[in-house]
């Protein structure tokens, strides 16, 4: 049967349905969010929620070609 030990009160937590990776479930014993990093065997870690702060960060240059002819 599937259960994974929390990392933060090493609780056993018993997952009822398959779990599948980076599905976040919440410990009943101290009630941190988990994500599932491995499957076989399975595995939990902090899920790390969608806080500000993301490290990666993306540079998106638009150019914009906008040619304009002067039409009289
Ligand atoms: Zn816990």
């Amino acid at each position: 049967m599937p259960y994974a030990i929390c990392p933060g009160c090493d609780e056993d937590i018993y997952i009822p349905k398959r779990p599948k990776l980076g599905e976040v479930i919440t410990c009943p014993g101290c009630e941190a969010e988990l994500e599932v990093v491995s499957t076989n065997p399975l595995e939990l870690d902090w899920y790390l929620g969608d806080e500000e702060g993301d490290l990666e960060e993306e540079e998106e240059e638009e150019e914009e070609d906008e040619d304009e002819e002067d039409d009289l």
